[in-house]
Parts: C-alpha cells; structure tokens; sequence
C-alpha cells in the first residue's frame, strides 16, 4: 500500500492520543508497546494501551502512521482510493463500492441466530467453507462471570463463526488476534468496526506480513463504542449484581416485534436470566451516547469505507418493522461480489440491490451525528493532538441542534463519570437517576418531549433560528 507523503517524519505516542481523548483502544499499537498484555481496562471500563509499557510514551512515526485516530495517518479516503481504485460506484457517504443490497441469509440458521439478517457470519462462514481463509478473527463470548464478557479470538471451523454471531456493543481490542496472525502462516478475515478496520489497513501498510495474510475485511457499520459499564449498568437495572453475570445478549431476537425494538438479556450464575427492552432503561436511547467512547466524536466513517464488505441494519420499513432481520450490504471488493451475488443466484441469500441513497437513509441518524454534529464539534475548543478529518469544522446550524449536540456530548462525559462514582460508593441509583434525568433532558431537547420539550419549543419559537429537524 502506497504511503502517504504527509505521514512521513510526524511523530506520535500512544500517550498523545490517550490524553487528548482519541485513543478508541482498538489495540492496533500493542506490537510497539512491548509489553505483555498490552492494553488494560480504564477505571470506565474502555480499552486503553498500559500506560506503565515501555513504549507507552516512545513518540515514533510508525505509531503516527498507524493509530486510527492519528491525523498523520491515511485517512478513509486515501486508504479506500488505494484499495478500491476502479470501484464502480463512489458516494460522498458510503464511500467506494461495487454494489449494495439489502436482505437477509435464505440458507440455514444465520438469520436466526444473527443480530440482522446473519450475513456477517454467513460471509465468514463461506470463506472458511470455500477454502478462501484459513481463519476469521472476530468477537465471541468469554465464560464466566466479569469482565472481560467478549474477546477477539480466530475462528478455524464453521461451527465456531457461527457461534461468534450477534452484536457485542462491548470494548474489544485487536493486539491478541495480530499477533496470532503474525506468528501462524495462512490467510485471514477480520471482522471489525470501522476504525478497527481502519486500523487493520494501517497495519498492513507497515507490516508486510499482516498485509500478506489478512485478506478479507468484513467491517461492521458503527454508531458508537460503548464501555464495559453498559453491562454493569444492565445488571443494576435487572435487580441482579454486577458481579452475578455471566452472559450478555445485547439484542435478543423476537420475529413477532420490530427489529428496532431491542432486547436486552443478560444470564447469571446461577442460572437465570433477567430481560429489559432498551427503551425501559435509563441509558437505552442509543442517540443519547451513554458511555459513548470519546474517539467516536471525532469519527467520519459509519459504513466502514475502507473494508472489503460492510454489513448494518436497514433501519428503514419495512425492513425496520421486520423482526426476524434485514441486512444492508455495501460490497468493495470484486471477490466477495462475485461470491454473494453467486450465492443469491442459487437463492442461499435473499438479496435486492439498492443504490447510495438507501444505504444513507438507513443511518441517517449516524450521519447527521458525524457529518453535522462532528463538523460542529471540531469548532470546539480543546488541547492536544488536533484531529484530522474529511468535514470542516462548521456552526451553521440552529442553536437547538447545538444544544442537542452539547446535550448529548455531555451525556457521553459524564455518563462514565457518574458511573465511576456510583459504583465506587456502591449507589446504584445516584447513576440511574441521574441518567434518567439526563434523558429526560436529551429527550426534550432532540424530540420535544415532556414540559421541557414544550418550554423549549416556545423558546424556539421567540428566537426563530434555521428549521430543526428530528435528530
Ligand atoms: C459497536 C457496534 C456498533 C454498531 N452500530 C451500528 C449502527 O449504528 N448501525 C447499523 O446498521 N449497524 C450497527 N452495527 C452492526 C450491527 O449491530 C450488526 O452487527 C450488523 O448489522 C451485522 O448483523 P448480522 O446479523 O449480519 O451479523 P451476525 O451474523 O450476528 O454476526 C456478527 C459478527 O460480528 C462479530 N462482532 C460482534 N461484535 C463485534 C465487535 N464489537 N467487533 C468486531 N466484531 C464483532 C461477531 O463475532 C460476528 O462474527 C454495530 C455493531 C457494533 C459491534
Ligand atoms: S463511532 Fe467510529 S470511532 Fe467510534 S467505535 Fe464506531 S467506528 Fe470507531
């Protein structure tokens, strides 16, 4: 891969990144940190490099080049141009791509057993199965109870990927995988979110070997990380202890409900399970941004523009209102389109292709929230390493839009914050109240509800700004 001429002779360390807040600790750098168990949990429960390795304050420009967040780095466009060049389609949103699709697996049990339509594990699954890798690195669960509840491991059999299905809205980091790669020959798939995949990229741009046996990127769409405390957090509003968990479902399946309905599950030692939707918790707005990683407000990529394939939820009816799971597709790489479309031909996949606009539509609230809202951020004023990114820093938007962003970047501060204290006095409730207010507020804000949305509105309406428009 081509390198950058900007990338050259800049230096960063991990613990640049770290304290100015960009550090999504996908574990990419855990190679320069030499250390053994290179990155650790914080007190709120996010991934970050150890701050005590070696390596953790070291400035180099292999670290500049490399870290997902680094503005010395390659960033989307330029990965994409170099792995995508002859790309058939190119859109300002979902970036470069051969086609799209929405739909769901037809063949087996993947749809059931996925969080959509099950075609991240099919894909997986038929890599293996066709001989086309050797693994797929992805996230599976962990047994027992605490954290870590998901790790990254490398599937080698079918049954494995597909008992690694299902969204896992849970901190995991790559350094383990990386170095399985690095140190047993074959060809792999990494399943990833977007600035993992984005790593992955970076990687193979330094690292001959990984760019050698990692062939096939699968990237999840994204719309934010969530810290480990989101399952503690479960667990205080289930009436169970944070430490009587053991498994996680972030989104159990009900075919008879609305696929955006979600589900939460967690199982307990000893045996029980306990269920909340996500609209009866205090933090299960996902627009909110509870525990919300603070990278990710300075991410621009939703659709992971710089995998080979890119698999989200077609949040859009009537594949919203359809419990069983739909899947909206974007394929990059000319291999996998020959291999889904064959696929879809022999009726094992239910596929129809659809254009830019219908993939944009079925994010468009994680759009506004990293086109608009990140181009309102990056006016604000903050200390350390400057994020380099494809949206203009910008204010042109109605004052009430800001709030909302303010609203919601608040939420995602303090939300570990609040946490952190609640958990250390073991006061349940001072976090849970608290986030019900602070939802109550959001909700008011973004949506109009409740006599705050109504006084808010009035207000709108005496100092008349641009048109608002739902977030
Ligand atoms: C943090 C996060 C945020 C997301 N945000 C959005 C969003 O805003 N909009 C949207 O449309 N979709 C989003 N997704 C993707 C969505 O949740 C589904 O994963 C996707 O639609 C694939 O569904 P599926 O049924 O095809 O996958 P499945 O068949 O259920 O397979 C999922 C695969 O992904 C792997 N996996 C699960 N969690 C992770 C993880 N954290 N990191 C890497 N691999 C993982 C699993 O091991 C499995 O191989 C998000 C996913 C994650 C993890
Ligand atoms: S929103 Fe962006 S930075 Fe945050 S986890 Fe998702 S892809 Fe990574």
């Amino acid at each position: 891969m081509r390198m950058s001429a900007m990338s050259a002779e800049r230096s960063l360390s991990p613990k640049d990144i770290v304290s100015c807040g960009l550090c999504i600790g996908c574990g990419a750098c855990g190679g320069m940190l030499n250390a053994g168990n290179a990155l650790r949990f914080d007190q709120y429960g996010q991934y970050k490099p150890r701050r005590d390795a070696p390596g953790y304050g070291r400035r180099t420009d292999r670290f500049a080049r490399t870290c997902p967040f680094s503005p010395f780095a390659m960033n989307e466009d330029e990965i994409a141009q170099d792995r995508f060049p002859d790309a058939r389609q190119m859109d300002e949103h979902i970036g470069a791509f051969e086609a799209a699709f929405v739909g769901y697996v037809a063949e087996g049990e993947f749809r059931g057993l996925g969080s959509s339509g099950g075609m991240v594990s099919w894909v997986a699954a038929e890599l293996l199965r066709c001989g086309m890798v050797d693994g797929v690195a992805h996230v599976g669960g962990v047994d027992g109870a605490g954290h870590p509840y998901f790790d990254y491991r490398i599937s080698r059999a079918v049954a494995d990927v597909r008992a690694g299905a299902k969204s896992r809205y849970y901190p995991v980091e790559l350094s383990g995988v990386l170095d399985e790669i690095r140190t047993v020959p074959g060809r792999y798939a990494i399943v990833g979110i977007p600035c993992f995949i984005k790593a992955i990229n970076l990687a193979r741009a330094e690292e001959p070997v990984l760019a050698e046996r990692i062939v096939h990127t699968l990237g999840l769409f994204c719309g934010h990380m969530k810290s480990a405390r989101f399952v503690e957090s479960l667990a205080w509003q289930m009436a169970a202890g944070t430490d009587e968990v053991e498994k996680v479902d972030y989104r159990v399946k009900d075919p008879r409900r609305p696929a955006n309905w979600y589900t939460a599950e967690i199982g307990l030692i000893d045996g029980r399970t306990r269920r909340k939707d996500w609209w009866h918790l205090s933090d299960g707005d996902w627009g909110a941004g509870f525990f919300q990683n603070s990278a990710c407000n300075f991410c621009d990529d939703v659709v992971a523009e710089t995998a080979d394939i890119a698999f989200g939820d077609a949040w859009v009816e009537p594949y919203s209102s359809d419990g069983r799971g739909t899947n909206v597709v974007v394929i990059r790489s000319l291999i996998l389109n020959e291999l889904i479309q064959e696929a879809a031909r022999k009726d094992r996949l239910n596929l129809t292709e659809v254009d830019a606009d219908l993939v944009r539509r079925t994010q468009a609230a994680g759009f506004r929230q990293r086109r608009e809202g990140l181009a309102y951020r990056l006016t604000w004023a903050r200390a350390g390493v400057s994020p380099r990114k494809r949206v203009r820093p910008s204010t042109a938007i109605p004052f009430r839009r800001k709030l909302t962003y303010r609203c919601r970047a608040a939420i995602s501060w303090w939300s570990h914050r609040i946490f952190y204290i609640a958990r250390t006095l073991e006061r349940p409730r001072l976090y849970v109240q608290w986030a019900r207010f602070a939802l109550y507020v959001y909700h008011a804000l973004a949506y109009s509800r409740g006599s705050m949305g109504a006084l808010a509105d009035r207000l709108a309406s005496l100092f008349p700004s641009r048109r608002d428009t739902a977030l």
